[in-house]
């Protein structure tokens, strides 16, 4: 049996007629950049998270750059994130000309361990960036007392958390603001670049607004020097669409991971992650640990089985940050994890036949 890490023709055919005549409706009128598509969606969204403003972007990058600018954040600044991350989560800290600070992950659930938050905080920190990783919301409620004791900008990087939950609310809602991506695999995938902020502040977003259109309060008129980080109309047309089966995708990506969590629960060698109770896990990714995680790997895909790894190379280890003087050893955890860490199939039209084929392959491979 094939089964892809993951699929998404599944999804466009189950949607076909609304996503063609939303795409075609964005043609027809040619709204191509923002427009009417964009509006209802950042509505419907921030409605959906739970938040006042939503404003579309060009990418979930350039909504954590954008957020950073808005906040005034930049030469000078520290910014705390965590080192088992997709890279963007820095990226966009030396994009605006803040240095990052990074600090280890916890072992039992791979989030970001709020007491090295706590120890890297120094005068010239400015915002944390916590990582919902994988779809689990971070120690939110650690992270706010430690943002409101040292008078710090707390932003989400919610790109791996569409409808996640903490505590009953949204990932969106959970911080001053949050960035998000639809890149097309994210939980919810727009059909090219795209991204969001949501935020409770009116005075952020508009900034936002400004800056992600050549810092124009006004056609030709501009108060900022900003960047060009709209999102699409198509893109705001695709998401529309999707938006109200979220929930639902969400609740098949759970039943997934309940079935392989029951299956792999007594298997030697493999360490599931901890899933919080008082937090909606929105299993973007479903992360299992290893020994010999790239072998297992090639096993899985001598039986058609495609995982993946997120990610190889933790962030202070990158080429890119050369120049910091970060070295091996410095984050010990996101090191053992960036070893060992194997993400099995998970989208939410995988069959319980397909999930019983990767755990039968997996614990043969084991
Ligand atoms: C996908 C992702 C991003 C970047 O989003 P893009 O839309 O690809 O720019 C940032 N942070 C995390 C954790 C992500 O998974």
């Amino acid at each position: 049996m094939i089964v892809p890490f993951l699929d998404l023709q599944a999804q466009y055919r189950s949607l076909k007629p609304e996503l063609d005549a939303a795409v075609g409706h964005v043609l027809a009128t040619s709204t191509y950049v923002l427009g009417p598509s964009v509006r209802a969606f950042e509505e419907s969204f921030a409605a959906f998270c739970g938040t006042r403003h939503c404003v579309g972007v060009a990418s979930g990058t350039a909504a954590l750059e954008l957020l950073l600018r808005a906040y005034g954040i930049g030469q000078g600044d520290e910014v705390i994130t965590v080192a088992n991350s997709f890279f963007a989560s820095a990226e966009a800290i030396s994009l605006v000309g803040a240095t990052p600070v990074l600090v280890d992950c916890r072992a039992d659930d791979a989030l970001i361990d709020v007491d090295a938050v706590e120890a890297a905080v120094t005068a010239r920190t400015k915002a944390i960036i916590p990582v919902h990783l994988y779809g689990q919301c971070a120690d939110m409620d650690g992270l706010r007392a430690t943002a409101a004791r040292h008078r710090l900008v707390l932003i989400e990087d919610a790109c791996q958390a569409h409808g996640a939950g903490y505590k009953g609310a949204r990932a969106g809602s959970l911080a001053d603001a949050a960035a998000f991506s639809f890149y097309p695999g994210k939980n919810l995938g727009a059909y090219g670049e795209a991204g969001a902020i949501t935020t409770n502040d009116g005075a952020i977003a508009e900034r936002v607004r400004m800056l992600r259109e050549h810092g124009m309060p006004r056609k030709y008129e501009h108060a900022l020097v900003g960047r060009n980080d709209r999102m699409d109309g198509i893109q705001g047309a695709v998401l529309g669409v999707k938006l109200p089966h979220l929930d639902g995708w969400n609740a098949q990506r759970r039943a997934h991971a309940r079935r392989y969590r029951n299956s792999l629960a007594d298997s030697a060698g493999v360490t599931l992650l901890t899933e919080h109770p008082d937090r909606e896990h929105g299993y973007h990714l479903f992360v299992i640990r290893v020994p010999e995680r790239d072998r297992v790997r090639a096993a899985l895909a001598e039986h058609g089985i495609n995982a993946g790894v997120h990610y190889p190379i933790p962030i202070h280890l990158q080429a890119a940050y050369a120049d910091r003087g970060w070295k091996r050893g410095d984050f010990p955890e996101a090191e053992a994890q960036a070893n060992d860490v194997l993400s099995l199939p998970m989208f939410p039209e995988l069959t319980d036949a397909q999930i019983d084929a990767v755990v039968t392959a997996l614990r043969a491979a084991l």
